[in-house]
């Protein structure tokens, strides 16, 4: 899709600091460091919402999910935990409409900035 942000950063149009991709998914950090090594996961297939993503495609997304959490983690030995999370519509708080996938380290309190 022409005028879809993420799909710039995956054709490599606009810049991404990515930590993996293959030929499904593609992970970057998130432009807005929530916690440190926030992540967004997406499917390089244009979806805008879990509305439009078929069981296929949801496998195949969830099952990168443990290796690029597991690389998170292993970058960083501080992080002590991870939300998971994806938000589907403006109301629940969206505002890239290309589906994807936020993964957030967590950390002990004093080591949180969140
Ligand atoms: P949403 O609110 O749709 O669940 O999450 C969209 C996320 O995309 C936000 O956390 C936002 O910071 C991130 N984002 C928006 N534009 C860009 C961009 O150009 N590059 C990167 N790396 N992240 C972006
Ligand atoms: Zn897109």
């Amino acid at each position: 899709m022409t005028d879809c942000i993420f799909c710039k950063i995956i054709n490599n149009e606009i810049p991404s600091r990515k930590i993996y991709e293959d030929d499904d998914v593609v992970a970057f950090l998130d432009i807005t460091q929530a916690t440190p090594g926030h992540t967004l996961v997406v499917p390089k297939k244009h979806v805008a919402d879990i509305f439009e993503v078929d069981e296929v495609l949801a496998a195949t997304v969830a099952g990168k999910i443990p290796k690029i959490a597991k690389a998170i983690k292993k970058s960083n030995p501080k992080i002590k935990g991870m939300n998971i999370i994806n938000n589907n519509g403006k109301v629940a708080y969206q505002s890239v409409f290309h589906s994807h996938i936020h993964i957030l380290p967590r950390f002990d309190e004093q080591d949180d900035f969140s």
